[in-house]
């Protein structure tokens, strides 16, 4: 699997970064996991968007889900043009009820809604894809992505939960958020992480890398790394463009 980071920013873009959003491909399949604001123009370098096979959106907070709704006329126009096939699948979670609804009028022509549950497991040929509930004001789901004998986990936006430790059990890559650095404290009504919580996870789960990601867009980076590094030695922050190979 090769994963391409398209934003990382949590929140609202940064000045030379979108918000979270990541290319996912494997036998020669490309898979979209969320779509933050910005991120579009940025998967536009790598592939063409007639070209997706799926879309998963983590949860429907504004910073994982915005470009859909103007990426629906990309789809489109593919789909006229015979560039894309039918209706693209996108799988999401059915709450909140409202932005579900929102989205789902919005974008019902070019996309095929699957939901997302607790438990489901999607298989696309050799790859599958497994979801976890995390803890965050409204349903996130974090994805456990296998591919022959590949793994990799997406925290998406969660706080720390026991449970997340064996979902990310011995990942190839375990793509954490680290929205919070050690001076926030855990926030944990929040429902996010911080770089040292998120290392934490990673040696817990005995992960062999780990890609901190759903950075705050005004913190350090360098920062969020050494805090992490303390705990968790092989870990890297993920920036735009960086091409991971799973
Ligand atoms: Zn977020
Ligand atoms: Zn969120």
């Amino acid at each position: 699997m090769d994963l391409v980071i398209l934003g990382t920013c949590a929140a609202f873009a940064g000045k030379n970064e979108a918000c979270s959003s990541y290319l996912l491909s494997c036998g020669g399949q490309s898979f979209v996991i969320d779509t933050g604001p910005g991120s579009f123009g940025v998967l536009q370098r790598y592939i063409h968007y007639g070209e997706i096979r799926g879309v998963f959106l983590s949860h429907l907070h504004a910073d994982h889900v915005s470009d859909i709704y103007t990426m629906r006329y990309a789809v489109f126009v593919a789909q006229r043009d015979g560039l894309a096939k039918g209706p693209l699948s996108i799988y999401m979670p059915k709450s909140p009820k409202r932005t579900f609804a929102f989205i789902k009028n919005a974008i019902k022509r070019e996309f095929s809604i699957e939901k997302i549950t607790e438990g489901l497991v999607v298989r696309i040929e050799d790859l599958s894809v497994g979801f976890l509930r995390g803890i965050h004001p409204i349903a996130s789901y974090a994805m456990r992505f296998e591919h022959r004998g590949k793994t990799l986990v997406y925290t998406a936006d969660t706080r720390y939960f026991e449970r997340l430790t064996s979902f990310a059990k011995e990942a190839d890559v375990l793509l954490a958020e680290a929205t919070l650095l050690e001076a926030d404290g855990e926030m944990e009504e929040m429902g996010h992480m911080t770089a040292k919580t998120a290392a934490r996870l990673a040696s817990e789960a005995k992960v062999k890398r780990l890609v901190l990601t759903h950075v705050w867009p005004e913190y350090d980076r360098k920062k969020t790394l050494a805090e992490a590094k303390t705990i968790f030695d092989d870990t890297a922050v993920a920036e735009c463009g960086m091409t991971i190979v799973i």
